[in-house]
């Protein structure tokens, strides 16, 4: 299973639209951020399910036609994110199954970290697995006898499974969603006026990685969907159960989709991203100060973090790059030369902002450190008299195994340079400052053991079991 290692993705699925395909589509489109890889939309009319997928983007893989072909008032679509090594088409979700209960879609957003185990048991009890994906577990416990035949199956499994997950399903007449105990990953109710399909319950429903897919398809955002939570949406209406008890689930939210992964316009673990992200800037200012002449931010996922800084240092807020946005995300690249050619085709430094001035940049992460020693280099060349970075979160050192993509351990900038002096010494410039633990847990309203800070901390609320060897945790 050589895509095991983890994936962060985007999820949006719709009940009770006419036009279903096109809403999950925009919604889609609007979770992009999540997953560039590849793309897949699978609907059902109450009796068809069809499902179409691809590699590439949202608007790569669906033209006009496709959505046509795609009828139905049900459908979820999923986004991935690109991991080396697993980009085959087999693995594009959502997973379409037709098992002893009817046909099951499955997408998928996060991590299994037991997913080897059950794939190896599983296996002996005679499952034939499809895919490389971690996510395709979760489709051999419920067709398992023994689990098929229960009332709480879904909920059963789910006990089963550990990591992060949030997941939604479809079945023919039905739109379900769940979030691990944990609710490491986000996902969100919405729901949409809609002229329906089904008039007894009149209204639509949403579910989501983030609210910024709600409000592209004009949904308002009802709640999240609470870790522990199943929620089955159907003719009756929206139906919640918990697979485990509120009192017994311990809430470890990833702070990294505040810092980086999600949209700044969207509500996550009861936050919005943009003020998470300025309240982190404002925090870093306190913390690291500089003196500078100007502060600016690496595009796009610093903005918000540099405005808060720019706030709180009283150092005026400028725009010294400029990002061409019809590049990709630099990480899309799996090989190293491809993505520093990336980094150049997205970045352009503008002269008369820095030319002659130390300038304060704030980036909201540094993972390898490759991105800003380029970076580094263009902003000298633009005639920069000194380059200060400030980091909107602390050096990250371990793996993630709940769905982001970190490299190896050894190979994370504050590994591989031995420490942040290194670093700095590493990316050329006059000085580095990362945000504290402390720091980036006061810009977060939930109580800071509610989140996951393992990357930073090495602290795995979930014991990654099944990635002992691959990550070598010794060395964290
Ligand atoms: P580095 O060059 O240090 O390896 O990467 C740091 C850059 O990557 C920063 O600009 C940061 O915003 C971005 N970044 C951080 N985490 C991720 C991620 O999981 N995926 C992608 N595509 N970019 C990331
Ligand atoms: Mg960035």
């Amino acid at each position: 299973m050589e895509s095991s290692v983890g994936h962060n993705c985007g999820l949006f699925g719709i009940y009770n639209v006419p036009d279903a395909s096109a809403k999950t589509f925009l919604g889609l489109f609007a979770l992009q951020h999540r997953g560039q890889e590849s793309a897949g939309i699978v609907t059902s009319d109450g009796k068809k399910v069809r499902s179409k997928k691809g590699m590439g983007l949202v608007t790569e893989v669906f033209q006009k036609a496709d959505l046509e072909e795609l009828p139905g008032h049900i459908a979820i679509g999923h986004v991935r994110y690109s991991t080396t090594g697993s980009s085959r088409v087999v693995n594009i979700q959502p997973l379409v199954v037709d098992y002893s209960q009817g046909l099951m879609a499955v997408a998928h957003n996060g991590n299994l970290v037991n997913a080897r185990t059950l794939r190896d048991e599983y296996e002996a009890f005679g499952s034939i697995f499809q895919t490389s994906t971690d996510s395709e577990v979760i489709v051999h416990l419920m067709a398992y006898p023994e689990h098929a035949g229960r009332k709480d199956c879904l909920g059963h499994c789910l006990r089963l499974i550990k990591g992060a997950y949030s997941f939604l399903f479809m079945t023919r007449d039905s739109l379900i969603g769940a979030r691990d105990p944990q609710g490491f990953r986000p996902l969100v109710l919405g729901r949409i006026t809609t002229p329906g399909q089904l008039g007894s319950i009149g209204e639509g429903y949403v579910l989501a990685s983030e609210t910024c897919a709600l409000d592209q398809v004009g949904a308002r955002l009802v709640r999240e969907v609470e870790p522990g939570e199943i929620v089955t949406i159907n003719s009756e209406g929206v139906h919640s159960e918990y697979f485990v008890p509120p009192k017994e689930s311990k809430p470890a939210h990833c702070i990294f989709e505040h810092v980086y992964f999600s949209r700044p316009d969207s509500m996550v673990f009861g936050d919005n991203v943009h003020a998470v992200r300025i309240r982190l800037g404002a925090q870093l200012a306190i913390e690291q100060p500089a003196a500078a002449d100007v502060v600016f931010s690496v595009p796009d996922s610093g903005n918000s973090a540099a405005l808060g800084f720019a706030r709180q240092s009283g150092i005026p807020l400028d725009y010294g790059f400029i990002r061409n946005h019809y590049v990709g995300r630099s990480f899309i690249k799996p090989n190293q030369l491809e993505r520093e050619t990336v980094v150049d085709m997205k970045i352009n430094p503008v002269r008369s902002v820095i030319e002659g001035k130390r300038v304060v940049v704030v980036e909201d992460s540094l993972v390898r450190g490759t991105t800003f020693r380029k970076q580094a280099k263009i902003l000298r060349q633009a005639g920069a008299r000194e380059v200060h970075l400030r980091i909107s979160c602390p050096p990250i050192r371990h793996g993630c195994f709940y769905g982001i993509d970190f490299p190896d351990p050894a190979n994370l900038a504050v590994n591989a340079y031995k420490d942040v002096e290194g670093v700095r010494d590493f990316l050329g410039i006059d000085s580095l400052g990362y945000l504290s633990v402390e720091g980036l847990k006061k810009a977060v309203s939930k109580p800071g053991d509610a989140y996951c800070t393992a990357c930073w901390t090495g602290k795995y609320p979930v014991a990654p079991t099944d990635h002992m060897d691959k990550f070598g945790m010794e060395k964290c």
